[in-house]
């Protein structure tokens, strides 16, 4: 393995340097030192200065918007990004940019990408995701939400949950049975629906740390064009399969910035707080700073892999258990370095629903109970760590396969 970016890729470095330096007032701490209404204004007006200087979709091909940029090139930007503790996309992007955008050019029709392709980047469709059902998480393909065919239609009945941003959408990509009589991994369709419809009732799901974007989504008789069926009919869950391996290349850089940045707020606190004589958090400390230090290392190895071959492996399910555990494991440090002073939440909660807070982030015990709440999450969603492990055993290892569960 050979960590060090080609010259090219450094001379690509420096004009996002520049541009950065142009665009961000000198005293700039990164997005996480402003309070939230603000971090969400500047997102907002970032989004279209990335827009408009061409790196919001630095890996989309030219004719649909994009920058069509080398992969390393889109790793050197999220990294720069990252480090000057700014954001690579809008609030909904994970979503609308990564999400519907990636499908639409792994799977999308000319006329499909035409139509969608301008108005994910504009902002004006934002998107959920329409997977997870009541019975059917970790075993998806379980799923009842069925799609029938009515003319040029389909209509789509039943019921999804844990929509994360389900609110803001005005279109989800759902996972939906096309063909009951057919085993459950080949009758599943995916479509893209239209939320505003009197057919689609979103309904708010309070977080345990407060967080207001998590929602259920029920379908009652809603209707999408027979032209908005992404991939072919049944052929389901190849397409959402794809999707959950999509652009991991940015998240390997982006990961080992914005954990090692939590990382080193916590230290700070363990100093403030006098807890750095204490032998049990000097391990601990020392056991967190090797765990996020790897993941760098293990960052680079999936940037080599990807950049070589174009496609993520094992590495996947690696590095989502690797840095999801890490950050639950953190949380708690954090919490038991703050001792009792974790009871008495002072200060705001993390920027960010997920994973570490936004670079800049102020050290306070809301900001570390918030960040513990995220570190159960993160094991979770995705794919939880039992998921990851089955994978890697039986994929992996090739270790004997778990019996599949009995359709419902
Ligand atoms: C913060 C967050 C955001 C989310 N956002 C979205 C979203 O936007 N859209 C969406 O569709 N979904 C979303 N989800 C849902 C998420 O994908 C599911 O929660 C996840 O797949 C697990 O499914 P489940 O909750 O039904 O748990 P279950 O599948 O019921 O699992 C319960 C427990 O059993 C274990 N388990 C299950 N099967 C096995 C097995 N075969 N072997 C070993 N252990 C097993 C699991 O690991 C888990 O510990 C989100 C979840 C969270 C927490």
């Amino acid at each position: 393995m050979d960590p060090r970016y080609s010259e090219q890729a450094e001379a690509f470095r420096e004009r996002i340097k520049a541009f950065l330096a142009d665009e961000l007032p000198t005293d700039w701490a990164g997005i996480g030192a402003l309070p939230k209404p603000e971090a969400l204004e500047f997102t907002r007006q970032w989004r279209a200065k990335l827009n408009d200087h061409g790196l919001l979709a630095p890996a989309w091909p030219v004719e649909y918007g994009g920058s069509g940029f080398t992969k390393l090139e889109q790793v050197v930007l999220v990294e720069e990004l990252a480090k000057a503790g700014v954001p690579a996309m809008g609030a909904s992007d994970t979503f609308s940019m990564k999400m519907a955008g990636g499908i639409l050019l792994r799977w999308g029709t000319e006329r499909q990408k035409q139509h969608f392709l301008p108005k994910i980047l504009s902002g004006e469709y934002l998107w959920c995701q329409g997977y997870s059902e009541p019975d059917s998480g970790s075993d998806l393909a379980s799923l009842r939400t069925k799609a029938e065919r009515d003319g040029d239609e389909y209509v789509i009945t039943g019921s999804k949950i844990w929509q994360t941003r389900g609110r803001e959408a005005n279109w989800i990509f759902v996972l939906a049975r096309t063909d009951p009589s057919a085993p459950k991994h080949k009758g599943l369709t995916f479509f893209f629906v239209p939320m505003d419809q009197p057919g689609v009732t979103v309904r708010p799901i309070r977080m345990i740390g407060g967080a207001p974007d998590f929602n259920e989504i029920y379908f009652d008789g809603a209707r999408t064009s027979a032209d908005n069926v992404i991939g072919e009919v049944n052929e389901g869950w190849t397409v959402a399969n794809s999707l959950l391996g999509l652009e991991r290349g940015d998240e390997a850089a982006t990961n080992p910035i914005q954990f090692r940045a939590e990382f080193d707020r916590l230290v700070d606190m363990a100093r403030e707080l006098g807890r750095l004589d204490d032998p049990v958090i000097r391990d601990r400390i020392a056991d967190a700073y090797i765990r996020v230090e790897t993941m760098r290392y293990l960052g680079y190895r999936i940037l080599t892999g990807v950049l070589s071959t174009g496609s993520i492996g094992p590495e996947a399910s690696i590095s989502k258990l690797q840095w999801s555990e890490y950050h639950r494991d953190v949380t708690r440090l954090a919490i038991d370095v703050l001792g009792p002073d974790a009871m008495v939440l002072e200060g705001r909660p993390p920027i960010r629903g997920y994973r570490a807070d936004d670079p800049g982030a102020p050290n306070s015990s809301a900001s570390w109970v918030g960040a513990l709440y995220n570190g159960v999450a993160d094991t979770i969603y995705a794919g939880t760590s039992q998921i990851q492990r089955n994978i890697l055993g039986e994929r992996v290892l090739g270790l004997p396969r778990e019996p599949l569960s009995p359709r419902p």
